[in-house]
């Protein structure tokens, strides 16, 4: 029996600490499944938006945050054509669904349409009992993937996974990681499980350690020095940011080879400054990634099942979410929070 009320997190307004309220369990119509929760993890993205970072209008709350979300499929909307069956394991990533019409729908990049929609921003996220999913962007979560160990995957991992997978990462490269945090974590074990060499930078001294314990063959305090230091070690074939902020930008400038790939994932709202000449000279490709597609998530989880990609987990109960998101802040995390449902 599904009940009709759930246990959500709720933002009640933008800037206001996440509280608990019990809500109505939403209904799938065609198209739709429903979800129980098993965990969810806890992103910065969801920091941001309890923080009223993001701006949003008045009337997109409340809202449910989350979307890192493994569940089991509770129920389908009448109607609905899909190979899923009840009891499946399914992720709820940040994509909830996109127009499917675009151009980049329709080549294969639907993370830059322009009409998407987000789970956790314009759809209810997974920081609740149950949740929605379209069954179109529905995804199975591989047995190997156990759900607590395997939430991060779905914005963290994938995200990584999806800004090198443009790149020409291959055997050989070095691959410079630039901010340690989850992300990076990821990037570093997914550039070493295709046997680039990494150099991992980060300002803080314990993210370094844990960079190292991923498996980054060198590692490199940020700083004006940083860049420099990097090209000493024989210089970074592909760049990727992760790092929220634009002083990395003379970093990244300092360390590249000629025709390096460098990679925006990390959301810097300031300008940095690219020369144009520096760009010409060196043949280098500077790109944006976001999130990633239906495709990336599914051979990432292949992957993933495959090559274990263990950071550190801390679970917490979804009670806790607030709290977790004020540590997330402070930075004491090491690794990723994720919500354990059945705490
Ligand atoms: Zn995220
Ligand atoms: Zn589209």
């Amino acid at each position: 029996m599904i009940p009709k009320t759930m246990k959500a997190a709720l933002a009640e307004s933008a800037a206001s600490p996440l509280v608990i309220r019990e809500v109505a369990t939403p209904a799938p119509t065609r198209g739709q499944l429903l979800v129980r929760l098993e965990s969810c993890g806890v992103c910065h993205s969801d920091l941001h938006l309890r923080n009223g970072d993001e701006y949003l209008p008045d009337e997109m709350y409340p809202l449910i945050l989350g979307h890192e979300g493994i569940g089991r499929i509770v129920a389908i909307g009448e109607g609905t054509e899909t190979k899923l069956s009840i009891g499946d394991r399914v992720g709820l990533p940040w994509l909830y669904d996109t127009c499917l019409d675009c151009s980049p729908c329709l080549t294969g990049a639907e993370t830059f349409c322009q009409h998407q929609h987000a789970r956790g921003i314009h759809r209810p996220g997974a920081f609740a009992e149950y949740a929605l999913l379209e069954q179109r962007f529905a995804c199975t979560i591989p047995d190997e993937i156990n759900p607590l160990q395997g939430a991060p995957l779905l914005c963290a991992g994938l995200t990584a996974w999806s800004a090198l997978r443009k790149t020409q990462l291959r055997p050989g490269k070095t691959v410079m990681v630039v901010g340690c945090g989850g992300l990076g974590q990821y990037a570093i074990m997914i550039a070493k499980a295709h046997g680039a060499s990494v150099v991992a930078v980060d300002r803080d001294p314990a993210k370094l350690e844990e960079a190292r314990r991923r498996g980054a063959d060198h590692l490199i305090e940020a700083g004006p020095e940083a860049g420099l230091k990097v090209k000493a070690l024989g210089g970074a074939d592909i760049a990727v940011n992760f790092a929220p902020t634009p002083a990395v930008w003379s970093t990244i400038e300092q360390a590249v080879n000629p025709m390096s790939d460098i990679i925006a994932i990390a959301l810097v709202h300031d300008p940095v400054p690219l020369s144009m000449m520096w760009l010409i000279d060196g043949g280098h490709c500077v790109f944006g990634s976001s999130v990633g597609t239906r495709q990336d998530l599914r051979d990432f989880l292949a992957f993933a099942a495959r090559h274990p990609l263990s950071i550190d987990i801390e679970t917490i109960a979804l009670e806790g979410v607030d709290d977790a998101l004020d540590r997330l802040r402070a930075g004491t995390i090491a690794g990723r929070v994720c919500i354990d449902f059945s705490l």
